[in-house]
């Protein structure tokens, strides 16, 4: 199944099916969401939804933790203000820190391409990290630094109330999560952060260097276009 190409083949076509079915569901070939809450939103009056411009401004010139003295620019987050998937990285490294973009490196056009084969553009779905500014050599965030941060995703998440989340690599699905269960064992089973499903899969960066478990990204990424799909069918 693995490296078996006409089953790879065989997935990316019932994935392109599904995600027709949802967008046939819309009534147009756009994917963009008509205005309304989504059905599986968390409960929040309207003056609780924060818009993502005001995010924005309530992080300011963030000094909240140690990793604003290294940082080029702050990574705040970049896509669909109404997106239904928001995938969440870890943090930026050198060419997020210096565009101020998420995932615009290797790793970036890899995840691109997996949208791609999804039917996806890289516009429709909102792209953030756990933490907005590059950690230094870029190690792993520190729990202070994801703890300082942490606040400003779950706003965005609150005014994008997106149905799915990804989160992309072990230190994403940690901080989300709030656990350190081994991300080989988080992959593939559905999470929650609040009420929004969260899938937990392997960081493209991962990928890059172990490009043969690139089939189990995309067998997580086949469940979310199915639990998309579903909310549609409600
Ligand atoms: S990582 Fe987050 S909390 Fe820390 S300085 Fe940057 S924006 Fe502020």
């Amino acid at each position: 199944m693995a490296e078996d190409p006409v089953r790879e083949l065989q997935d990316l076509v019932g994935a392109l099916n599904d995600w027709l079915r949802f967008q046939r569901r819309l009534g147009r070939a756009g994917v963009r969401r008509e205005a309304g809450p989504p059905a599986a939103a968390p409960a929040a009056a309207p003056s609780e939804r924060p818009t993502l411009a005001q995010v924005r401004e309530e992080l300011g010139d963030c000094r909240r933790c140690k990793l604003s003295q290294g940082r080029t620019n702050i990574v705040f987050g970049q896509g669909s203000p109404q997106a239904r998937l928001m995938f969440v990285g870890e943090g930026p490294g050198a060419e997020e820190d210096a565009q101020g973009l998420p995932f615009v490196g290797e790793a970036g056009r890899l995840l691109n391409n997996m949208l791609n084969k999804l039917g996806l553009q890289r516009e429709e779905v909102y792209i953030a990290n756990v933490v907005k500014c590059r950690p230094p050599g870029n190690r792993d965030p520190e729990a202070d630094e994801v703890a300082a941060c942490l606040p400003f995703l779950r706003r965005q998440v609150e005014s994008i109330r997106p149905r799915v989340l990804v989160a992309l690599g072990r230190v994403a699905a940690h901080a989300l999560l709030e656990t350190n269960t081994p991300l080989t064992r988080l992959r593939g089973q559905w999470q929650h952060f609040g009420k929004v499903p969260l899938m937990p899969t392997f960081h493209p960066s991962y990928l890059l260097r172990f490009p043969r478990e690139r089939h189990k990204t995309w067998e997580d990424m086949q469940r979310v276009m199915k639990e998309l799909v579903s909310h549609e069918d409600h």
